[in-house]
């Protein structure tokens, strides 16, 4: 029986990443988790796939700025460049209906 698990919840110890791209330490929560498939860096939405990840801003400048000083092979220790097509499919969705949802 456990008596304190809430504290595992609590606001204090909220992990944290940093950005792949801007380099800025977020919490996690507020960062999009990547992972290498084969050459593809792909979002991984449900925190779920197995392996190395990154963290990035959902937002297309971090993208490409992670792109412009090859963070994505750092981050993920391959040699070469990466398909990061995926993810950009995914920010510009995003992106999209952001600007298309009124509230
Ligand atoms: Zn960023």
């Amino acid at each position: 029986m456990r008596q304190h698990g809430k504290l595992e919840y609590g606001g204090h110890a909220a992990p944290q990443r940093t950005c792949v791209g801007c380099r800025v330490r977020t919490a996690k929560s507020e960062l999009l988790r990547l992972v290498l498939v084969e050459d593809h860096v792909v979002p991984d939405l449900r925190g779920r796939l197995p392996g190395r990840g990154a963290s990035l801003h959902p937002s297309l400048n971090c993208l490409e700025l992670a792109e412009r000083r090859r963070a994505f092979s750092r981050a993920f220790r391959v040699a070469g460049s990466l398909d990061v097509s995926r993810v950009r499919a995914h920010l510009e969705e995003d992106h999209e209906m952001s600007c298309r949802t009124p509230s």
